[in-house]
């Protein structure tokens, strides 16, 4: 078997008995890129040379025995967080030659630990979309079925995890954009809570959302990688001041009698057949396992699309302002400044970021910020409370993760709606700030992945990564691989 097929556990075990070397790992999964990448398209940038001379670093530190977990492992980084000296563009044309002079917070604790990277991937321009067919310079296509979309927006991310492009990767989640390519790749994929791990470097879409998590080949990776990105970080104001566990403590611990919650309102019209079969099968499964199940209600669920297309784009408006030709690079000139600022944003953002700015403007602005922001944010209040109720009876909540498995490529570009209903049972989860992970739990008829979606309490990852791994310990979902 190709190293690259390795988990980070796997690798680490082998780079300490002294059976690999962190080169012949980084060899293999570059190997894999050149395979692969022409027709995944997962990476907007590799950094070979990088990658192999960082491997050349870790093989030095591994020889003196004491090592971190993440020392000589291959990780790709969505290519909306900052790494100092490498492009990182938001698959943007405003971004396209952006070097960044810092590092972000998460990245800078990779390093620390000696870890490879292999590049930035791919997503839909500044994390919108659910597809990566948003992104300014091309689609990534899903390993699965290469006519489909891999989800979004860290469809990058998650492609090349699940076409072992990289060991593992890091993804950002505002409205689901880690746990739905996750679930349609056949990946897991983890949302912290908001405050859990610092944003300090990720280039900001919808501040109070976004949420930075890792995307890997199973439970026991994402709690691996959960353990060196959480923490309190003073260059974040937002994150927040508690300590994180060992997230892999939990790991093995039984379930029985753990109380499991079914939203009603999460079973619903129009889900695809094969997702509420595997879903419900999985709500068996736990079931035997020990879990209780216990019917729950999150009333205002059906607010939650609305809500979060005024937040979000709120928000949007006002982080992209900086955008403005003078300080990113990008520029398109004009007779005078007002002309060259109108000039780069036509020509720098791509249809869908103009399309939010636009909402996020008209809701912000005076007259209608009471009628839209202002009720948004009322909204927004209820639906945490909806989980603050129904986590007093229950410890973690279960539900599909994606109504349907990946689409084709263009099935959904032409309808707006239609491509923000993908995030229908990922978007309160961000707007009510609690943690959420996607895990396989099957495939469809044309084998396609799906994904079930454990949510947990605010700071409780602990509880849904020991649920999901009780589950993926009892199916074989996650060995699955494409056929590529
Ligand atoms: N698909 C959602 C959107 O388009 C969520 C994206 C995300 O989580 N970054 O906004």
């Amino acid at each position: 078997m190709g190293l690259y097929r390795k988990t980070i556990a796997e690798i680490h075990g082998l780079l300490k008995k002294g059976e690999v070397t962190s080169k012949d790992v980084t060899a293999s999964v570059l190997k894999r890129i050149d395979e692969l990448d022409d027709r995944v398209h997962a990476y907007v940038t590799v950094t070979r040379d990088m990658a192999m001379a960082s491997a050349d670093a870790a093989d030095r530190r591994i020889l003196s025995g004491d090592f971190p977990l993440l020392c000589g492992i291959p990780i790709a980084i969505k290519d909306n967080m900052c790494i100092n000296g490498i492009r990182t563009t938001c698959s943007s044309r405003i971004l396209e030659n952006f070097i960044p002079p810092y590092e972000s917070t998460v990245t800078s604790r990779f390093l620390e630990q000696g870890y490879v990277l292999t590049g930035k991937t791919n997503l839909d321009e500044f994390a919108m979309g659910s597809s990566t067919e948003n992104s300014a310079f091309f689609t990534t296509r899903n390993p699965w079925d290469l006519e489909r979309i891999p989800g979004g927006s860290s469809g990058g991310s998650a492609a090349a995890v699940a076409g072992d492009e990289c060991i593992a990767a890091l993804g950002s989640d505002t409205g689901g954009s880690i746990r739905q390519p996750a679930a349609l790749c056949g990946v897991v994929g983890l949302k912290p809570t908001y405050g859990r791990v610092s944003r300090y470097g990720l280039v900001a879409f919808a501040s109070s959302l976004d949420q930075i998590g890792p995307i890997t080949k199973d439970v026991r990776d994402s709690a691996i990688l959960m353990n060196v990105i959480s923490g309190h970080d003073p260059m974040d104001s937002t994150s927040a001041p508690v300590t994180a566990p060992d997230f892999t403590a939990v790991l093995g611990m039984e379930i029985k009698g753990m109380r499991i919650g079914i939203p009603k309102e999460y079973f619903i019209e129009g889900m695809d057949k094969d997702v509420d079969v595997s879903v419900r099968e999985a709500i068996k499964r736990l079931e035997s396992l020990g879990a209780v199940p216990v019917e729950v209600t999150l009333p205002h669920t059906g607010y939650a699309i609305a809500t979060y297309y005024i937040l979000a784009t709120s928000e949007a408006s006002s982080n992209l302002a900086r955008y403005d030709g003078v300080k990113y690079g990008f520029r398109e000139a004009g007779k005078d400044l007002l002309e060259m600022y109108m000039n780069t944003r036509a020509r720098g953002f791509g249809a869908e970021v103009k399309r939010r700015i636009m909402l996020g403007t008209y809701a912000l602005s005076s007259g209608y910020y009471e009628a839209y922001y202002k009720k948004a944010q009322q909204v927004r209040t209820l639906i945490k409370r909806d989980f603050d109720e129904a986590f007093k009876s229950v410890d973690v909540i279960v539900t599909p993760t994606a109504p349907t498995a990946a689409f084709r490529l263009g099935e959904k570009t032409e309808d707006p709606l239609q491509m923000y209903l993908s995030d229908i049972f990922t978007i309160s989860v961000n707007l009510a700030g609690v943690p959420g992970i996607s895990i396989p739990c099957g495939f469809t008829s044309n084998n396609l992945p799906i994904g079930l979606q454990l949510i947990g309490k605010h700071f409780d990852e602990e509880t849904i990564l020991k649920a999901a791994y009780a589950y993926e310990q009892s199916t074989d979902w996650h060995e699955r691989k494409p056929k590529i």
